[in-house]
């Protein structure tokens, strides 16, 4: 039975597709960036037009794993490409490598299509872990840990904010009856939600459909399944998965990074790792609303242009709240995300 949307005005699918949200995205990005040290380099001082030959599998320091014809090889990353101690490149990147028969050397990068980032440790960088995307694989799971509705709003900001459509994977299916209160809304959002098992291999073949093809990204906290579901989606893989007790202890912090992974069936799935909590690149409280559609539908009939829909009289937002029309639990990620994007713009 669907709910909400009284006024049947559901956010349409393709305001989840990437394109218009890029504008909006780099001039948060730049507000950003104003607080940066000044001795950053400007994009345009890495990527360049180069004939790209190969796709970086995972960057690693100075080096960085490469597919070149099919094959992976370890390259050196020319220091143009290096900033401090690591290469500037992502899983994702498309770059020119020169192949040798001693060391082969990536030369140049392309400029990104789109990309997932999120602040470096420190904050003030961003830490891109990957780049020319088809689909975000958002993953949830809907036990152990619990359903968290506000975890996927942040998902979904950072993957609108990077320009990459997004998608949910309900993971674990197979530990509940009936799926969450709630995900019914991100399918009349527009979304598309797959609901799977890795255990009993429920929507597995959906999910498989879904991704060939494609590169995709899978994130989502530690704990929701993310290795599993690459083990699952191909049997020839067994990445390392970690046991519940294990992934929920504070302070699991894995070194490794993000990695390119080619499976079965044309599927090439980047894997991310291990997040605790996903801090957001790019945004602005100004321009959180932008990233939750059905919110900034009404934005133009606030009473005040610069309405940040929180606390202000004739607030168009929180009337449509109040009416149904938006859910509670949208509008309450909205104001917890504006509230953490403002704690860290703090000095
Ligand atoms: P990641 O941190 O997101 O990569 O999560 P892992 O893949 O390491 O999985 C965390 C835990 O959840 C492991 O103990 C898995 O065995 C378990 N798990 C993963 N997928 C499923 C599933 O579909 N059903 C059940 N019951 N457990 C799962
Ligand atoms: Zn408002």
């Amino acid at each position: 039975m669907p709910k909400p949307f009284k006024k049947n005005k559901p956010v349409r699918k393709r305001d989840w597709q990437p394109g218009d949200m890029d504008t909006l995205s780099r001039e948060g990005r730049s507000k950003r960036e104003g607080n940066a040290p000044r001795d950053l380099r400007e994009p345009e001082d890495y990527f360049s037009d180069v004939d790209a030959n190969a796709i970086v599998v995972s960057p690693y320091g100075v080096l960085a794993f490469v597919e070149v014809d099919g094959e992976e090889l370890l390259c050196k990353v020319d220091d143009a490409l290096v900033d401090g101690k690591s290469s500037v490149l992502a899983p994702g990147d498309a770059v020119c490598v020169e192949v040798n028969d001693d060391e082969s050397v990536v030369t140049g990068v392309r400029p990104r299509r789109n990309k997932l980032s999120r602040p470096a440790i420190g904050k003030d960088r961003e830490q891109v872990f990957a780049a020319n995307i088809d689909t975000a694989v958002i993953v949830a799971s809907v036990a152990r840990p619990a359903f968290n509705p506000g975890l996927v709003d942040r998902y979904l900001v950072a993957a609108q904010a990077g320009g990459v459509e997004p998608v949910i994977c309900l993971n674990k299916i197979d530990l509940v009856d009936s799926e969450p209160e709630g995900i019914e809304h991100y399918r009349e959002l527009g979304l598309r939600v797959y609901a799977t098992s890795c255990t009993s291999t429920l929507g597995l073949d959906e999910l498989r459909a879904a991704l060939s093809g494609k590169i995709s990204v899978l994130t989502g906290n530690s704990g929701v399944g993310k290795s599993s579901l690459v083990n699952a989606l191909d049997p020839d893989f067994d990445l390392d998965t970690q046991e519940i007790s294990e992934s929920t202890k504070k302070g699991r912090h894995t070194t490794t990074s993000s990695r390119l992974h080619t499976l079965h069936g044309g599927i090439r799935i980047i894997d991310t790792p291990g997040i605790r909590q996903l801090g957001l690149w790019g945004v602005s409280p100004a321009e959180l609303n932008y990233f939750f559609p059905e919110l900034s539908q009404y934005a133009p009939q606030c009473k005040f242009r610069d309405c940040t829909h929180t606390h202000e009289p004739k607030c168009a937002v929180r009337e449509a709240v109040e009416a149904g029309e938006i859910t509670k639990a949208r509008y309450d990620s909205y104001v917890r995300i504006r509230v953490s994007l403002l704690e860290d713009a703090k000095p």
